[in-house]
């Protein structure tokens, strides 16, 4: 007893690592970590057609590949350049992984049947929605740390595959953190804000752009503190928590986008034991 409440302190006072603690998780909702062959010209590098993020890795070019959750296990390929511009392929493997169902009930029918009224408005907020997942921009150093952007016990992970309404609908692509209406929303590292909106499925809603690819993504919001051009640093408030959109209560959906990928937030932060224990799958 004594020995475990020790371990406990002793974990308590650790301090948080600076490095990189991104690790490598081939699956799909995951992310491929490849190291690039030193003839390679980094810029030349695409999958399925995207730009990709690539880092420097103790002193190695390595690409950074988000991987959707429709990616089927099996050997994938990079395309790239060599610094002679002739065209090579880098092979990666991509593993298996099962995601837990979810079942919620919508009181909102309209939500999860919209009228025909309402599609015009969702199909336009898809491209706008689309658009900004899909942003690019360069940028030398790309913060792959994040921080938590609210404090909160999560209330339903990455990847569920969902029934709305005993109804089949696109598995959970974001995290997302319960808190009380009005709780601030921090940005989880630095960027800038791309696009804001107030969509019918997603309610009040902030993009981030944090370079190469990597764009995230916020919901649900009550109130937007930020707008397009906004440059923020971690830590920065952006908005509010809500139960904006389609919602049983008041949470943060939060998204994370690399290469047009949506993919687990959860590998951007570090472990977080005080509050994983508290962790409810609603
Ligand atoms: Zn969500």
């Amino acid at each position: 007893m004594t020995c475990r409440f020790f371990l406990i302190t002793l974990m308590l006072v650790m301090p948080t690592a600076q490095a990189l603690t991104l690790d490598s998780t081939p699956v799909p909702g995951g992310i491929a970590i490849v190291t690039l062959p030193d003839d390679v010209d980094p810029a030349s590098t695409r999958y399925r057609d995207k730009k990709i993020l690539v880092t420097d890795i103790d002193g190695k070019a390595a690409a950074i590949i988000g991987l959707s959750l429709g990616t089927k296990p099996g050997r994938h390929f990079l395309q790239a350049k060599n610094n002679q511009g002739a065209p090579l392929k880098i092979a990666f493997k991509v593993e298996p992984k099962s995601y837990e169902e979810q079942r919620i009930t919508i009181k909102d029918k309209r939500k999860v049947n919209p009228e025909k009224r309402d599609m015009d408005r969702i199909v336009r907020e898809k491209e706008s929605i689309t658009r900004a997942l899909r942003h690019w921009s360069d940028a030398g150093a790309v913060d792959l740390s994040f921080d938590y952007p609210v404090d909160g016990p999560t209330s339903s992970p990455f990847g569920l595959r969902r029934f709305f309404n005993e109804q089949p609908r696109k598995p959970h692509s974001g995290l997302d953190i319960a808190a009380a209406e009005g709780t601030p929303i921090r940005a989880p590292a630095a960027g800038t804000v791309i696009e804001t909106g107030d969509y019918f499925f997603n309610g009040k809603t902030v993009f981030i752009d944090h370079g190469q690819g990597l764009v995230t993504m916020y919901c649900h919001m009550s109130a937007i503190d930020v707008e397009p051009g906004t440059v923020v640093k971690a830590g920065d408030p952006i908005g509010k928590i809500g139960m904006t959109g389609r919602v049983t209560g008041p949470h943060l959906h939060w998204g994370v986008s690399l290469n047009d990928a949506r993919i687990d937030p959860l590998l951007f932060l570090p472990p977080r034991p005080d509050t994983s224990a508290q962790a409810v799958t609603k």
